[in-house]
């Protein structure tokens, strides 16, 4: 597979979210932007109760269907808010009072969900990997986790983009899974017989902030509550066709433009998610021979093929390592503060050259700190 393209002016961007997208498609949406599918107007100037709209959404879904083997029985729901309003919306549909719902904690995010889970019913901590100040350093093992019997969910987050663990394979539990996937969304394949809900915010793989995609199972929403207000209802939202109200229009488009570079330019998810691991392997082996100048944060068995965390053995370096990416071109690599150090994305879109470059970059800095060159700034 040819390696993505970088055109000039162009920069090697890391950032956790909003991240970087294929070139192809932004090149596409430019050429489109006037005119979207030579109708005369942008495709943010179109009603979406138009026929032009229903094929949009149409193809939108079943690009994804075949992309990630939807299974029958599923609904698609293209949604707004953010990650963070299914944090809600989970325990307000499904949540009962009197109810419990278990919750793997492993790291900032799930914590967040966690703690409005509570508002609705019990959110039982089912491990926290946070425990005696561990810091969130990996996920836990099958036997590690404390799951109550009759849960309406158990909730875990794929990848946490923050602390950067990422589960292998989904946890053991008996009830429905409900998963956070924002961080690894489209990033490998998933059997998602396993859920009751999936749900991922768009602005890591899947396009710009502003949309997020829900797959949610028949069988879940029969157990959803009554009462609900309207906009925060699962059925109500997909029953209308993810158009109960005005939808993000342009950032559906470029999701829809997503899917079709998964598939015919990267060639479906199994070869991306090899793609994604010789990209992260890549790098973690660098950081690795370079144990006595960087040091990763996630455990091994526990790291993460998107989120990369890590920083100099000697922490005041960590702004000179910062400063010195910016002037390459490496951007958007500054840590999240409850972590410190650096944090490189390496999502869908990063080319295989940007892990090169930064590969050069750890090389070097190595090799300076090393000769007792550099000082912090
Ligand atoms: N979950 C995960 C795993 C995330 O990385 C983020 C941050 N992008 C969120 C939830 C929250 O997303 P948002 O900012 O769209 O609410």
């Amino acid at each position: 597979m040819n390696d993505l393209k970088v055109g000039p002016g162009r920069r090697f961007n890391f950032c956790a979210g909003p991240a970087v997208m294929p070139e192809t498609v932004l090149e596409q949406a430019r050429d489109e932007m006037l005119s979207y599918q030579g109708s005369g107007m942008s495709v943010m100037e179109i009603s979406h109760r138009t026929p032009l709209a229903d094929e949009m959404f149409e193809e939108a879904e079943a690009n994804l269907r075949r992309l990630l083997a939807v299974p029958d029985g599923f609904r698609v729901i293209f949604l707004q808010g953010g990650g963070q309003l299914q944090f809600s919306m989970v325990p307000m549909n499904f949540l009962r009072r009197g109810e419990v719902a278990n919750y793997i904690v492993t790291g900032h995010w799930g914590e967040k969900a966690i703690e409005v889970a509570g508002i609705e019913g019990r959110a039982h901590v089912a491990w926290d990997g946070n425990a005696a100040g561990a810091n969130y350093v990996r996920v836990p093992e099958d036997d590690e986790l404390d799951l109550e019997d009759g849960a309406a969910y158990t909730y875990f987050t794929s990848n946490e983009t923050i602390q950067g663990v990422q589960f292998g394979s989904e946890p053991a539990a008996s009830g429905p899974l409900v998963c956070d996937a924002s961080s690894d969304f489209l990033s490998r394949p998933v059997d998602l017989r396993r859920y009751g809900l999936y749900y991922a915010c768009a602005q890591k793989n899947a396009g710009p902030s502003g949309l997020t995609v829900v797959l949610v199972s028949d069988e879940m929403l029969e157990g959803q509550k009554a009462g609900l207000h309207k906009m925060l209802d699962y059925r109500r939202h997909a029953d209308a066709g993810s158009r109960l109200n005005t939808p993000p229009m342009f950032a559906v488009y470029l999701f829809l433009l997503i899917t079709r570079w998964i598939e015919k330019d990267m060639g479906g998810l199994d070869a991306l998610a090899e793609r994604n691991e010789r990209k992260a392997q890549g790098l973690y082996s660098t950081l690795d021979d370079l144990g006595d100048v960087f040091a990763t944060h996630a455990e091994s068995s526990s790291r993460s093929r998107m989120n990369v965390t890590f920083r100099c053995v000697d922490p005041s370096l960590d702004a000179v390592f910062l400063d010195q990416a910016d002037r390459r071109g490496l951007m958007q690599l500054k840590g999240h503060r409850s972590v410190g150090g650096m944090r490189a994305s390496i999502y869908n879109a990063m080319p295989e050259a940007g892990i090169a470059a930064l590969g050069d970059l750890l090389e070097e800095f190595a090799a300076s700190v090393r000769a007792g060159k550099l000082r912090a700034s």
